[in-house]
This record gives structure tokens, sequence and C-alpha cells, in this order.
């Protein structure tokens, strides 16, 4: 059963006798398991068979939509970039940023999270000692390549003291040379002075504002 062609309209298997399939049908075949199968019949006038209505309607559509995009705008959803910009989803993740402190030191204590979490081992950092028991270290050496960045946020997840951030909303700019895509710690830094984000979450920043800015016990640690 089932191998006589069921698509074939024109075959009378209707001797075979076995119910419910119903073979015998020229045109409308009746439904069998839950399909329905329509045949269509073949275009009857020349016009048709040529498909030349057809190719002129599409046309006719083609144009309209070219005039009224060119002339009116209407349908195009086209960013005259860079003089306009589509807005960004509010997590969209931008170039990494290192976070200072209030005394303008780099905040970041060379814990080697980042890089560990890394998964395009794309961070390099060489850590020193700050000399300072508080700290303890930091980062000699902090170098992010841009080009190997898959911009997964993980290095600024994982970051327990809030030191890097990708929330600057630039992309990382052109470049000529590969190595230029290697961005330091004094490019890290300087990212953060350019960004247009606000620094510290804003309940943080209002609960700052409202103390007058005295330590209440919360982020900030180092
Ligand atoms: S965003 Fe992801 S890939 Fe890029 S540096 Fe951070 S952890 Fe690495
Ligand atoms: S996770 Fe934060 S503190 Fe640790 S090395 Fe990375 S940037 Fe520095």
């Amino acid at each position: 059963m089932g191998s006589h062609g069921h698509a074939q309209p024109d075959h009378d298997h209707g001797g075979h006798g076995h119910g419910g399939h119903g073979h015998g049908g020229h045109g409308q075949e009746a439904p069998k398991k839950g399909v329905t199968v329509r045949v269509v019949a073949r275009p009857q006038s020349l016009a048709q068979q040529s498909f030349l209505p057809a190719v002129i309607e599409g046309l006719g559509i083609t144009m309209r939509h070219f005039f009224r995009n060119t002339f009116r705008r209407e349908y195009t959803v086209t960013v005259q970039y860079p003089e306009q910009k589509a807005p960004y989803p509010e997590r969209f993740r931008g170039l990494h940023r290192l976070m200072t402190r209030e005394d303008g030191s780099v905040r970041c204590v060379a814990c080697m999270l980042c890089p560990t979490v890394c998964p395009a081992h794309c961070i390099t950092i060489v850590p020193e000692e700050t000399g300072d028991n508080s700290t303890e270290k930091r980062p000699r050496l902090f170098e992010i390549d841009e080009l190997r960045c898959v911009v997964c946020g993980l290095c600024a997840e994982a970051c327990p003291c809030d030191a890097i951030r990708m929330d600057t909303g630039v992309h990382m700019p052109p470049v000529y040379e590969r190595g230029d895509a290697v961005l330091g710690k004094e490019d890290l830094l300087r990212q953060t002075a350019r960004s247009s984000a606000h620094q510290g979450h804003a309940a943080v920043r209002d609960r700052v504002v409202a103390t007058g800015g005295k330590p209440d016990g919360g982020h900030g640690g180092h």
C-alpha cells in the first residue's frame, strides 16, 4: 500500500478495493491521512502560457516601489549613516572601557578573572604590586585585542570590582593594521573619559547624590 502514486490523479486504481483510499477520482482527490491534494489546471490561454501578464505586473510593482522610494522614500528603511544612526538596543555592548576610582587610579586589581573567562582569549594582563594592602595589585599591562573579541560581555560580567565595562555606546573604529586593534590600558581608560554613558548604576548614583557622596555600604570597596 501507499506505493501507487497518490499524487497522480490520472491513475485509476479503483479496482484495488482498499476502502477509504478512493483512487478513482479525476481532478479532486479525497483527503488522505489528513492531506488534501489540489490539482491545478494548466494555463489555458496563450497569454497565460507566455507568463507575460504576470511578468509585466511584477515589473510594474517593482517600478512603483522604485519611484516611490526614490522620490518619496515611502518604503525605504535606509539610514543615512553616519549623519543618522539607528538606535541601539539597551543591551548593546560597545567598546570596552576601564573604570577609575575617585582618585583617578584604575579600578582593576588584576585578579585575572576576565582573561580567564574570556572565550576568545583576547585579554592580556600583566599584574604588578601596588604596595598598598587594600588593593595589592593593579595591571601593569592591560590589553584587549578588539579584533578577536566576540563581544560576549563575559569580562564585564565577571569583574568583581566594576573595573571593565562595555557601555561606551561606540563601536571599535576601523583600523589599517591589526596591531592598532589591540587597545592598551591608556586607550581603555581614555574611553571612560570620552564615554557618553553614565558611570555607575542609576540607583547607586541617586543614592550617592542623596547621601552627599558618603559611603553607605554599597558597591565600590576597591
Ligand atoms: S567581551 Fe567576551 S570576548 Fe570580548 S574581551 Fe570580553 S570576555 Fe573576551
Ligand atoms: S576581572 Fe576586573 S579586576 Fe579582575 S582583572 Fe579583569 S578588569 Fe581587572
